[in-house]
């Protein structure tokens, strides 16, 4: 039955994992299709389909959508601000994907297509003070998002949109605000800030370390969406009549400073922080408004930062201590 076939770009990734679980959880029959080689996909979810391929070419793309029914694209070359502030042209690339998945999404003629798009498509000069009140869809226009991948992020929505305007193909947008949560980046130079400060407690617990390290001086703010909430919202947006890109993150804002706390609070632990004021930093100030979410959906993501964190903090704990397999 072609119409239940749920194809997941980037399903050897963190979301992707997650989603992959989920649809299979659904009853959908689910192709999985990464870059990776599987055994370094995040998770590896033997009822799906699990396919190795680029989805940076064409026929690739084609051939990954075949009998598709939704598609969801997560497929791109990303990672935490060590990451993307210092390789650009890498995450420029991945409108290759986007672009490619469009085409053959279109020629296909799959039923509903979803990208994941990210709160680096706001204009700088609204994420300049740390109290922050919520970046509202509006705020990605005028254009100044994140030089590289913020760039590709919001030219690859207005294709979403324009192939949707143009060629009548289903294309929902979600705009995501820092996903965190276990099975995801934790080490390597692409993690993000909560797998990262869980990280740096779990090693300073397990070396008998007193101090932490931390990039800037700890008041940048952010809001952090636990990834079960963002499993949920993306199934969601894909099933709504929402045709504009619609931020999907939470709105517990907090210092980085303030996690820490929670994650050390989590650890049971205190550590002298060492701030690290060369260290790529970001925005000042960045958080999710909820006001379109909750009109359109009724609903927000709300599961509460210490949850998540208690969960993830678990994991990576398990994994920088070998009690897990390395990912
Ligand atoms: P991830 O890096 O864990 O997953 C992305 C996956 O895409 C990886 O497994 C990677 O191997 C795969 N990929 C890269 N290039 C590919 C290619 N050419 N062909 C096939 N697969 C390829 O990242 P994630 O956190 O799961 O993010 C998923 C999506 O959500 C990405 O598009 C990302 O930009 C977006 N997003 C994530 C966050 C977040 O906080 N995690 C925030 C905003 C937006």
């Amino acid at each position: 039955m072609s119409g239940d076939l749920a194809v997941v770009a980037g399903g050897g990734g963190f979301i992707g994992g997650h989603l992959v679980a989920n649809l299979l959880g659904d009853g959908h029959q689910v192709r999985s299709v990464d870059l990776k080689p599987l055994d370094q996909w995040y998770q590896v979810h033997s009822e799906a389909e699990n396919t190795v391929a680029d989805l940076r070419l064409i026929d690739a793309c084609t051939e990954a959508l075949a009998d598709a029914g939704d598609v969801y694209n997560l497929a791109a070359d990303m990672g935490g601000m060590g990451f993307i502030e210092s390789n650009k042209a890498l995450c420029m690339l991945s409108v290759l994907i986007n672009t490619h998945m469009l085409k053959a999404a279109q020629e296909q003629e799959v039923q509903r297509f979803f990208y994941s798009s990210s709160a680096c498509v706001y204009a700088a000069d609204k994420q300049t003070d740390p109290d922050n009140p919520g970046l509202k869809e509006s705020d990605a226009y005028p254009a100044q998002p994140e030089d590289g991948y913020g760039w590709e992020k919001l030219f690859s929505e207005r294709m979403c949109r324009h192939f949707r305007e143009d060629f009548g193909l289903y294309t929902r947008v979600a705009r995501y605000h820092n996903v965190y949560g276990p099975e995801g980046t934790w080490h390597g130079g692409r993690e993000k800030a909560p797998a990262a400060i869980c990280r740096k407690v779990a090693e300073a617990k397990l070396s008998g370390s007193s101090q932490i390290e931390i990039w800037g001086d700890g008041e940048q703010t952010r809001s952090f969406m636990y990834i079960d909430d963002c499993v949920y919202g993306s199934k969601t947006i894909l099933d709504s009549d929402i045709l504009e890109p619609i931020n999907l993150g939470s709105s517990e804002m907090v210092t980085i400073n303030q996690l820490v706390d929670i994650v050390e609070d989590v650890a049971e632990i205190k550590l002298e922080r060492q701030y690290d004021l060369s260290a790529p930093k970001g925005v000042r100030g960045r958080n999710s408004d909820n006001t379109m979410i909750q009109e359109r959906l009724g609903w927000e993501p709300s599961i509460s930062l210490r949850t998540g964190l208690e969960k993830t903090y678990a994991w990576i704990f398990d994994q920088a201590a070998g009690l897990s397999p390395a990912q």
